[in-house]
């Protein structure tokens, strides 16, 4: 039976920087990834220095060359089973039902926004309309912004979105209910608010022109900003037997060490904020303790630092 030291299920940031410091220290390295990085819509990519704007696929090239130099091998297969049913390794089978074997197992497997169900929505979802106002910001500052959201989250979300605009509107789709201290914020701030039902986005090339309203009213906006939840990408981290969080999200130790011994959970898919300096920086961390754990067993001995 072949056995890796590692397998990396998910091939994001947070997946791939794992693998790069686990391929540096010469580990036996095993990375699956089906390519559906959560960004792979956006125009570009911010919040990580020295890589300002850059497209989230050029990202990827450049990550999945560095592991490959380190001796990484990717495997650009969907895995749909797991399981640590030998106290002494884990099995991954991949989508033909093929068996891989490690030691230790890194889930950097990812989430997936929930997008507004209005026709319209899709063409524009990373041109136009973003869920994230530090990403996406600053290059709509100044402009006319519209908020889509019907859960509460849209007070919070168009506040923000304050840093960036003066002109801003929040469009609850048919949710008439807010508290008042909520709606006295909003007034103070100028924002406007807008209950009536939505029937459509429209745009051209993936640009907000019009919000159209089931009255047959349209109003202009230049970019949406939505708040409408995510999901997890597979059910591997749950199906493990992970203690789970808020959201279906992995609750890890600082060290991203879930309750099974031996592995890891990183990047959008544990409970943390969602950046990709931030898996980034989870994927190495994981593999330092995942590391560090190979070793101890290794030297038989406690595990260091
Ligand atoms: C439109 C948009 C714009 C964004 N802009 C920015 C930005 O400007 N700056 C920023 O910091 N963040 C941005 N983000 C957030 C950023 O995309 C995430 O924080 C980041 O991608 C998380 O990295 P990750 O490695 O955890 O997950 P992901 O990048 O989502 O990668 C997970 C990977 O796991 C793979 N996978 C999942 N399940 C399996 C399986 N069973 N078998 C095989 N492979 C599997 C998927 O195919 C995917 O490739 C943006 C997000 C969106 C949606």
């Amino acid at each position: 039976m072949e056995l890796y030291d590692v397998i990396i299920i998910g091939g994001g940031p947070a997946g791939l920087n794992a693998a790069v410091v686990l391929g540096r220290c010469r580990r036996k390295v095993l990375l699956f990834d089906h390519g559906k990085q959560r960004n792979l819509k956006s125009h570009g990519m911010h919040n990580y220095l020295t890589r300002d704007d850059i497209k989230p696929l050029q990202f990827l090239e450049a990550a999945r060359k560095e592991i490959k130099k380190y001796g990484v091998t990717l495997k650009s297969v969907a895995v749909n089973n797991a399981d640590k049913k030998n106290e002494n390794y884990f099995t991954v089978t991949d989508i033909n039902r093929k068996n891989y074997h490690s030691k230790k197992l890194i889930l950097a497997t990812g989430l997936k926004d929930k997008l507004p169900a209005i026709p319209g929505a899709a063409a524009l979802y990373g041109n136009s309309m973003y869920h994230c106002p530090y990403c996406d910001g600053w290059e709509v500052a100044d402009k006319k912004l519209a908020v889509y959201s019907k859960p509460k989250g849209g007070v919070e979300l168009a506040l923000t979105l304050t840093c960036f605009s003066n002109n801003i509107t929040l469009f609850t789709d048919g949710k008439k209910y807010m508290r008042k201290s909520d709606k006295n914020i909003l007034d103070k701030k100028n924002i406007k608010v807008i209950s009536t039902p939505i029937k459509s986005f429209e745009g051209k090339n993936g640009k907000l022109k019009n919000i159209t309203l089931v009255n047959g009213e349209k109003h202009m906006a230049d970019a949406l900003f939505f708040s409408g939840g995510y999901e997890v990408q597979c059910g591997l981290v749950e199906s493990l037997g992970c203690t789970m969080g808020k959201d279906s999200l992995a609750l890890t130790n600082k060290s991203q060490q879930t309750n099974i011994k031996g592995l890891y959970v990183a990047g959008d898919a544990s409970k943390d904020m969602h950046f990709v300096v931030v898996a980034a920086a989870e994927g190495a961390k994981a593999a330092v303790y995942v590391n560090k754990e190979l070793m101890s067993e290794e030297n038989k001995k406690k595990p260091f630092g």
